[in-house]
């Protein structure tokens, strides 16, 4: 019998000590009189059994995060006061600072006159429990918080939660919507989608962005976008969808803005160029005639006449105006299509020694110095089209260098390309405009109120170059100048 009651006191021992519920007792007087392995980790504390009193914590809080001293802990008041005290959470703190919420449940026992003899304590760790309540409190108030509609739903489409952001959406309460089926939401057209999602949701795929139309209680059909993932159980098995609906109305009212703008300004577009067209063309036949007429008078006035000059002037000032309407019409030719180019086989040496005589013959100003070493350069392209670029490079070094005297022509051939280069020691162009400088109608702002041009030369050259499978660039730094370079295929 002994042996039976000494097996069964050290079976007890084993169990307290290794339960793993936090439990430990305290005499009258309030000393710990024992604990189990439970308790020692969750203090973080050894206490001397007859020496420490109340309890093993380092220290103790109230839930608000006033200090709570041993002697009025629960387990002291509960021996002070020789009752059970229930439900008063507290936070313990161990010696390495960790903080951890503890349910405490003393129960006071008595002796044989009434008088309390001590109290069991157990501890219960509730830190895990608080630590997912407070994230769970957090994510409800984002749900409740967001402008989306946040929607739960069992496998069957049985709506099981309904956030405010649904409601100001889709106008229905969540008293409304709990319990029905999410059904309720779909047009007419739209019934086979909802078990298109089902089936994804419950093979485990989420759905990502996917745009759609939803009815509100209202009737409007509105787009909405949708993210729908699968809801899983603890044993991770999928129990539902949760679904975020985004109202993309205002999204999708600003696409078609947006197209209709663009497509207006299509409109505008072709109109300018229209415009443009057929502005030149009429602009064309007047200036003809007055180029014919001053040319009548200058041949009718005798040379020593003074008023010959004038003549000459108006002549001149008819070339420029001719070559900018020229100019205008290339644009709109080249914008509807039309640039008709007609290809020759020639020498560009010679097409060169051609174009710098005749421009160094109508310009004073500055030198035109070239190299060109090559020879036997035969190409195969429209003549007067590549005249026409390398009239606008020269011209432009020559317009954007008041202050020099001389520009340089330098051709060589490397491999199949010709490369044609006019440097320029002028006003250059800042980093910031080279990106445009090909642009129709583009001008580098800083030289608008000096310089005249329209912003259509380098345009129109490009479009020339590219149509002859070349390359038209340059380089340039301001007030360093600018090199134009041009390449075309050579023939073999
Ligand atoms: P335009 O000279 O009539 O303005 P272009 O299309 O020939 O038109 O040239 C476009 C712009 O490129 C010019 O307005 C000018 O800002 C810049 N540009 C062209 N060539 C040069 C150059 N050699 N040096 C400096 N800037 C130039």
């Amino acid at each position: 019998m002994a042996d039976f009651l000494k097996y069964n006191m050290n079976n007890q021992t084993a169990i307290f000590n290794n339960v793993p519920i936090a439990i430990y007792s305290c005499d009258a007087q309030g000393y710990i009189t024992s604990y189990n392995k439970a308790a020692e980790k969750l203090w973080g504390v050894t206490p001397v059994i007859g020496k420490d009193k109340w309890c093993g914590s380092w220290k103790i809080f109230d839930l608000s995060g006033e200090s709570v001293s041993l002697d009025s802990c629960p387990m002291a008041r509960a021996i002070k006061e020789g009752r059970v005290i229930e439900g008063e959470e507290i936070v313990v703190q161990r010696p390495d600072g960790s903080l951890y919420n503890i349910m405490p449940h003393p129960i006071p026992f008595f002796d044989e006159s009434g008088a309390v003899a001590g109290a069991i304590n157990t501890l219960i760790d509730v830190t895990e429990q608080r630590k997912n309540e407070a994230k769970q409190r957090m994510l409800a108030s984002i749900v409740e918080s967001t402008d989306d509609a946040i929607i739960s739903k069992t496998l069957s489409g049985v709506i099981t939660s309904w956030n405010k952001g649904a409601e100001k959406i889709l106008k229905y309460t969540e008293v409304e919507m709990l319990g029905k089926s999410i059904t309720l939401l779909l047009p007419s057209d739209k019934i086979g989608e909802e078990s298109l999602i089902i089936d994804k949701i419950a093979r485990g795929e989420t759905i990502d962005h996917f745009e759609t139309r939803r009815i509100t209680k209202d009737g409007h059909s509105i787009p909405v976008s949708l993210t729908i993932s699968p809801v899983k159980n603890g044993y991770g098995q999928i129990i539902g969808a949760s679904k975020i609906l985004r109202d993309i109305t205002v999204q999708k009212l600003a696409e078609q803005a947006l197209q209709q703008h663009s497509e207006s300004l299509e409109i505008l577009n072709s109109k300018k160029d229209e415009f443009i067209g057929l502005a030149s063309h009429e602009l064309k036949t007047p200036i003809t005639s007055i180029n014919g007429y001053l040319q009548i008078i200058d041949q009718k006035i005798s040379s020593d006449d003074h008023n010959k000059v004038f003549i000459h002037k108006a002549l001149l000032q008819v070339k420029k105006l001719s070559a900018l309407i020229a100019d205008l019409l290339d644009v709109s030719k080249i914008e509807s299509g039309k640039l008709p180019l007609s290809f020759t086989t020639f020498d560009f040496s010679h097409l060169l020694s051609d174009v710098i005589e005749l421009l160094q013959h109508s310009n004073h100003s500055h030198e035109i110095v070239v190299n060109c070493n090559a020879t036997n350069l035969i190409v195969t392209a429209d003549k007067q089209r590549i005249e026409q670029v390398i009239i606008n490079l020269i011209s432009n070094a020559i317009k954007y260098s008041p202050n020099d005297i001389r520009v340089f022509v330098n051709v060589t051939c490397s491999g199949d390309q010709i490369v044609f280069s006019v440097q320029d020691f002028g006003i250059g162009i800042a980093q910031k405009f080279h990106k445009h400088i090909f642009s129709k109608f583009y001008r580098a702002e800083d030289v608008e109120a000096n310089i005249s041009g329209l912003g259509i030369g380098l345009y129109i050259s490009s479009q020339i170059i590219s149509r002859h499978s070349g390359r038209l660039w340059f380089d340039s730094k301001p007030n360093e100048g600018s090199t134009f370079f041009f390449e075309i295929p050579v023939n073999q």
